[in-house]
Formats: C-alpha cells, structure tokens, sequence
C-alpha cells in the first residue's frame, strides 16, 4: 500500500525544484515563484487520474472529509450516515462541523450496508458518507439508489482506494464529491495530504475557499481578494504537493505491483476451503492495496493472527479489538469525550449510540483479517509470506 516504500528521484527533484524557488505558499506570490505551483500541477495530475471536472487539495483526508462536507451545505444538526467500519477520522471530520455521526451496519463488502442505510434515514438526514475500507467498495449501485430515492447527498470516502474502479468509473468519482488522503502510510503519499474531488462546479468553488479561509482566489492580488464566506485554513503547502505531484505519477506502477502481490497471496490462501473472502460487488475492480479475508469465527480468528506472529507474518490485522477502526471499541466517541461542550443533539446521538450493538458488523468484522500489501516485496518474498500464512491459518482450524 505505502508509496513511500518507493521514495526516489522523481520526488527529490520536484521537491529540490520548490526549495530552488523558495515559494512554499500554494497561493500568492506570483512575482516571485517563477511559474512555479506543484499544488495546482498536481491538482491537474488528480483530475485526469481520477477522471473528474475539479479537484481541490488540501492538508490532509480528515480535512478532505470536513471541506466535501461543508462545500455541499452540511452542518450543525444535520445527520450524516457513515459505516460502522472505518478510520476514527469519519466522525471526527463530521463533528467538528456541529454535524452527527449516525453509524449503520456494513455487509460482506466491508462497506456500508444500502439496506441498513435506507433504515437509519429520518427528516435530518443530509447525507451518505461511503467508506471504501481496505482498497475495495460498498455496494455503489445500491447506496446511489437509496441516495437518489431520498434525496441524499452521497459523500464517498476513498482514502484508502486511491485507483480502485467501479463501472469503470474511479473510486471517488461517484459520489457528488470524493476524499482522498495522502497521508504517509498512503498508496499515494506526500507526508501530509488530502483532496476533494467532484464534478460540480459550486462545490468546487465552495471547497476551494473554504479551504483557505474564505479567500475568493479572483485575480492576482491575495491582499485584494474578498471573503465571500467563512473558511478555514486547510491548505497544503507547495513541499508537500511536490512529493505527491511525484507520487501521482507512479500511481500505475503502485497499482500493477498490488495486484501482482495480492494475486500471489489469494491464490494460495484460496486452496483452504474454510478461508472466505470479501464480495467485491460486481463490476468492481479493486486496488489492491489490502487483501481481506474472513475466518469462520472470531476465535479462530484471532488464533489466525497469534499464529502469524508466531510464523513470522506481520502486516496483517483483526480489526474486531482495534479502537481506531471499529465502533466496538470507539469509547471516546460513545462517551462524548470532548474538550469542549459539545451540541445537544449531538450528545443524544452519541448516547443512543452507547446503547447500540452491531451485530451484522460484528459478524464479519470479528472473522476478517485485513493484510496490507506492500510494494517492496520480490516476488520470491510474496511467495514465501504466501506459504507462512498457509500454515499458520492451518494450524489454527
Ligand atoms: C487515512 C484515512 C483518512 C484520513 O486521512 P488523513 O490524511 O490521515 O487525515 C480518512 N478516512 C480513511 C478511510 C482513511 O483511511
């Protein structure tokens, strides 16, 4: 999955290229940057990767979540609808908007459940925000229906898929707006970073000033822009958008090494007729950034996880006892644990929360194990992990 595990020249001469002109600033000083911007060239970069009309940069995929949100009106008391199964960055990014988190089962994809979805909805419902967990994706067909049906925005997560595909479509793309991150452990890394993309022009505009504290971007005068709006400062710096400028490029040789090494890892864990795996929903290819699959219980399953420490295994998760994933153990969320007062509305969301069990969740999440793909293995090194993991998941049957 990280790109950093291929750091190389491109990245230092685009990063020498910003330090050469000294401009770190994203926007402004036209005089002195010499024609220099990365954060726009990579804004490009995004565009055509990600086949969309616009795309806005910012700090981070926590940001990229608020900025999406905002851009398209969502804020205090609005609900917002997002999995079970996600990073803690989902609901963070929704609080700090005065907004709620409701959290709804995942199904077999690992992806939000259209089904579960449709039943959370009430009259403060604004929007869907789609999580695709692990390089692969919720059912989209089914998620934009329920969305069309009700009038729903559909906010789609895909930090954690950058070049995974649906209907021939980018992951990210399909949604009215899309997130990414770049953060460093990222298929596409720049330390620190984050973008938005849609292919509606007033979102657009909206994340663009958003971002960077209201400024209308209008001419090349920073002092004389106006403030149509608040904002905030979410921007990325030009050091930053240079690594990933380099990154985005290799995006293809990331995305043919995960799947040549997921390949290898599949086929051989394949042969074991008690290991299942993920449904990817038709029409979608993955990015094979992560590989998953599920045990027939929680207990074997977390046998299967000593069992791959003992054999040497690493990379690979239960993600049924980690408090970073997994609303099981999300207590600072349940409790409302905030420095700072939280809404009403928000605190009874959160306590109804507390009270709330998952059951479907339960049922694939404590049999899955999640393993990243690294880009640096060789293949005889694939093949031998491929073999440890074999054994390992046999003696824990
Ligand atoms: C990494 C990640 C984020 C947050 O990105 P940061 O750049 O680390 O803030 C959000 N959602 C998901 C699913 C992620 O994996």
């Amino acid at each position: 999955m990280p790109g950093f595990e291929r750091f190389g020249d491109l990245e230092r001469e685009e990063l020498q290229d910003v330090l050469d002109n000294g401009i770190l600033m994203r926007y402004g000083f036209d005089g002195m940057r010499n024609g220099h911007w990365k954060a726009k060239e990579l804004e490009e970069e995004l565009k055509t990767s990600l086949e969309c009309d616009y795309a806005q940069l910012v700090s981070n995929g926590t940001s990229a979540v608020s900025v999406a949100l905002a851009s398209a009106g969502v804020g205090a008391g609005d609900e917002v609808i997002m999995p079970t199964f996600t990073f803690v960055a989902s609901f963070e990014a929704i609080l700090l908007l005065g907004a709620i988190p409701v959290l709804v089962d995942i199904d077999d994809t690992l992806g939000l459940d259209a089904k579960a979805v449709e039943k959370a909805i009430t009259p403060k419902t604004k929007a869907v925000m789609v999580v695709q967990m692990c390089g692969s994706m919720a059912n989209m067909t089914a998620l934009s229906q329920v969305c069309k049906k009700h009038n729903l925005l559909l906010v789609e997560d895909a930090c954690q898929a950058i070049g995974g595909r649906y209907n021939d479509k980018p992951l990210g793309s399909i949604g009215d707006l899309g997130c990414f991150s770049f953060d460093f452990v990222k298929t596409v890394t720049c330390g620190e970073g984050g973008a938005v993309i849609t292919n509606n022009k007033e979102y657009y505009i909206n994340a663009d000033h958003f971002s960077d504290h209201g400024h209308d971007h209008e001419g090349n005068d920073r002092g004389a822009e106006t403030h149509p709006f608040l904002g905030y400062n979410f921007r990325i710096s030009e050091l930053h958008a240079a690594v990933g400028l380099a990154q985005i490029k290799r995006l293809p040789e990331f995305l043919e090494v995960q799947k040549k090494n997921y390949t290898i890892l599949r086929e051989t864990l394949s042969e074991i007729p008690e290991v299942t795996f993920r449904t990817v929903p038709k029409g979608g290819e993955e990015s094979y950034a992560f590989f998953n699959f599920f045990m027939p219980d929680v207990e074997i399953a977390r046998k299967t996880i000593e069992a791959f420490k003992d054999h040497g295994v690493d990379a690979c998760w239960n993600y049924f006892d980690n408090n970073w994933h997994y609303v099981r153990k999300w207590n600072h969320l349940k409790d409302a644990k905030s420095l700072y007062p939280l809404s009403k509305d928000i605190k009874d969301a959160l306590n109804l929360l507390s009270k709330k069990t998952f059951t479907q969740s339960d049922h694939y999440i404590g049999r899955n194990i999640s393993c990243l793909i690294k880009l640096s293995w060789t293949e005889e090194e694939v093949r031998s992990r491929a073999r440890k993991m074999k054994e390992a998941i046999l003696s824990s049957l």
